[in-house]
């Protein structure tokens, strides 16, 4: 299996004629070029929970998500990176067609364990836990995966940027980011879920001084909600593909970029703004869209 390879991760900047229009700069982290499969967010979130499991002495790892979780095919593929039996408990019945996701954890030796939704939102574990597994929560939601994604931001020169931005799933990622920030930037994050609000969530990661740090939650670009998407959403994506070379992700990475030029033509940030696109992976979910959907 191919390496993981920090040395990839690159600071893209990015020219686009808005930006130059409203006197302000952006670059792309690329956490997508770390590794094809752990989308690189992913691969921080994980990073201590592993650790612990390990000091423990445990050696299987036991997590949560849907058919097409980046979080599920990642924990699969750090599992057989670093020796881990892993078990995957997906949400919904097992159909007979398995998405892309699932097969490739599968492939990195992944148990997939089916539950009904019923008995998935109670997390109902259909086996006997014994004191060889490690649990690990839906999406790596938690202070260690916070603590992983803080380092995010070592594979860059934060104290350039004005803002930091970033996609919000489960806001591990994003309370990272808080913790890892400079006391002058703001962190903003747009969330892709309808109707979660997931501000509590964000809160219950970080220290009573963190709580006071610059962030935001935008919670209008989700169009639609969790992995949907629009005509307008796809045509982005390939514009933006077309103008920048950036590929994104319909489920993540595309609503952030769209949200957040949606705000910079809105007026929303100050003159000089430097602003730096965390680019969170999830490169492998666009593969369950229809081909020839995307230019790229
Ligand atoms: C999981 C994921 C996110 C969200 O991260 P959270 O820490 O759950 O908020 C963002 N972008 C991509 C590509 C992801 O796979």
């Amino acid at each position: 299996m191919q390496a993981l390879s920090f040395e990839s991760i690159t600071v893209d900047e990015l020219h686009l004629p808005l930006l130059k229009e409203k006197n302000a700069s952006a670059a792309v982290l690329r956490l997508d070029k770390l590794h094809p499969i752990i989308s690189g967010n992913k691969w921080f979130k994980l990073k201590f929970y592993l650790e612990d499991a390990g000091k423990q002495g445990k050696d299987h790892i036991i997590t949560f998500g849907g058919a097409f979780s980046n979080h599920i095919v990642a924990t699969a593929a750090a599992g057989k990176f670093k020796g881990f039996k892993t078990t995957g408990i997906i949400r919904g019945e097992e159909s007979t067609h398995l998405s892309h996701t699932l097969k490739h954890a599968k492939e990195f030796g992944m148990q997939l364990i089916f539950l009904s939704r019923d008995d998935y939102r109670v997390k109902k574990i259909p086996f006997a836990i014994d004191d060889t597994m490690y649990l690990v929560s839906e999406g790596g939601y938690g202070k260690k995966g916070a603590e992983g994604a803080a380092e995010i931001l070592d594979h860059c020169q934060k104290e350039n940027y004005t803002h930091i931005v970033c996609a919000v799933g489960t806001a591990t990622m994003m309370a990272g980011l808080i913790k890892a920030s400079l006391p002058e930037q703001e962190i903003i994050g747009f969330n892709v879920l309808k109707n979660v609000s997931i501000d509590h969530e964000l809160a219950d990661l970080l220290s009573p001084a963190e709580r006071n740090k610059k962030f935001r939650l935008s919670h209008n670009y989700h169009f639609g909600g969790y992995a949907k998407h629009t005509p307008e959403l796809i045509q982005f994506m390939n514009t933006f593909y077309r103008s920048t070379g950036v590929p994104t992700d319909f489920v993540y990475t595309g609503k952030m970029f769209y949200g957040v030029l949606d705000l910079l033509k809105a007026d929303h940030f100050p003159k000089k703004a430097n602003l730096l696109f965390i680019h969170s992976g999830g490169l492998q979910g666009n593969l369950s869209l229809p081909k020839g959907t995307l230019i790229f």
